[in-house]
């Protein structure tokens, strides 16, 4: 059968085609992706769906279905052809959201502040590991101490390269806001940039491009992770900065400042909720500030918020909060910074 479908499709007959339904389940403490695959008539829309919640921490066996709902569908780049790849949010069976699911709040607090004109750009570190240790680190043993590897090129220095070109490529073919990629401080740390875009956008991107991460690493017998401190000691962590503007910020200073002055205001319901495990990376060393002191600043790397440079140089632009952990939700991040800063700005 399944040879005949594909005889079909080489005819340019297609009958079917499969949807990879991903969506974001309730591991604590945090969350992970899960997929599965639909196959649907040709020209039929993904519909919703339900899964068994028992089995990812997000319900009891006695009252185990729970509803997939498509929030944002895109072109699947490793099937190719008109397959496609279905980010959903997890609903009851009465169509209101579960506990787990994050973006319904973000759609109520992007909405409200809409007229604001919000962008996120959110830059990814991770990190493969492959036979229990990252890639690129010696059996029983540690690699040369940091230095060479940020941006490096060459086997000595750079370990992982193949997966993270072909996760760019589909990223790109799956029509993602992905703005670009580099070598990490750490060897076998990498990272990728998805944005600018606004929260909503730059979040399912974001979820899209590391379900793309984790499922081409499999293809290398490689496991990606967004372990905030992946190796303890003197080895960079893991984060994810998350630059911010709104359309006041992209025009002049003063919006700036009032948008760090209100991230201060409010630094602890921030960090918090800024990943599982941030006192282990937000040390005050490796580039970061200590989580429990709020600070910002122009070019500064060792700020809780940096000023880019160029943005006090134009008087405008953006700014960057450098606390997020690799494993912040997105929807959760791009939501306390929309809801903070803009109800600090429409003041
Ligand atoms: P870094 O110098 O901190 O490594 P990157 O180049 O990795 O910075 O990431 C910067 C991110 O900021 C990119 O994702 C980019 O799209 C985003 N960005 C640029 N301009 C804006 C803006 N006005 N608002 C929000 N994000 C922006
Ligand atoms: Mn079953
Ligand atoms: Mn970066
Ligand atoms: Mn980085
Ligand atoms: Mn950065």
């Amino acid at each position: 059968m399944a040879d005949e479908r594909q005889a079909a499709s080489f005819e340019g007959i297609d009958v079917t085609y499969k949807a990879e339904y991903i969506w974001i389940d309730g591991t604590e403490p945090t969350a992970k992706l899960r997929s599965k695959t639909k196959v649907l008539a040709d020209g039929a829309e993904p519909p919703l769906w339900g899964f068994d919640g028992s089995s990812t921490n997000q319900a009891t066996g006695h009252a185990s279905d729970l509803v997939l709902r498509p929030v944002f569908t895109c072109p699947d780049p490793i099937r190719g052809g008109d397959n496609v790849l279905v980010l959903c949010e997890v609903l009851h069976t009465d169509m209101t959201p579960h506990a787990s699911n994050t973006r319904s709040p973000l759609a109520e607090v992007a909405e409200r502040f809409a007229d604001q004109e919000s962008w996120f750009g959110i830059e990814q570190e991770y990190t493969f590991f492959k036979d229990s240790r990252p890639l690129g680190f010696p059996l029983g043993g540690f690699p040369a101490p940091q230095g060479g590897y940020y941006c490096g090129v060459g086997a000595d220095e750079v370990f992982g390269r193949d997966i993270v070109e072909l996760h760019l490529d589909r990223c790109l073919a799956a029509g993602l806001k992905i703005s670009g990629i580099n070598a990490e401080v750490m060897p076998g740390q990498w990272e990728f940039q998805v944005g600018p875009a606004g929260p909503l956008e730059v979040s399912d991107h974001m979820w899209i491009a590391r379900w793309l991460l984790y499922r081409t690493a499999e293809e290398f017998d490689v496991a990606a992770t967004l372990d905030p401190k992946p190796v303890k000691g003197d080895w960079n962590g893991a984060g994810a900065h998350t630059n911010f503007s709104t359309k006041a910020m992209r025009e002049g200073y003063d919006p700036i400042i009032t948008a760090c002055e209100a991230l201060g205001d409010n630094a602890m319901e921030h960090v918090k909720n800024y990943g599982h495990g941030i006192e282990d990376r937000l040390t005050g060393h490796h580039e970061t500030a200590r989580w429990d002191k709020f600070s910002y600043g122009v070019s500064d790397r060792g700020a809780s918020v940096r000023i880019p440079w160029q943005v006090e140089v134009d008087k405008k632009g953006y700014i960057e909060d450098r606390r997020p952990n690799a494993n912040v939700d997105p929807y959760v991040v791009t939501r306390l910074i929309v809801d903070t800063c803009c109800t600090a700005l429409e003041k």
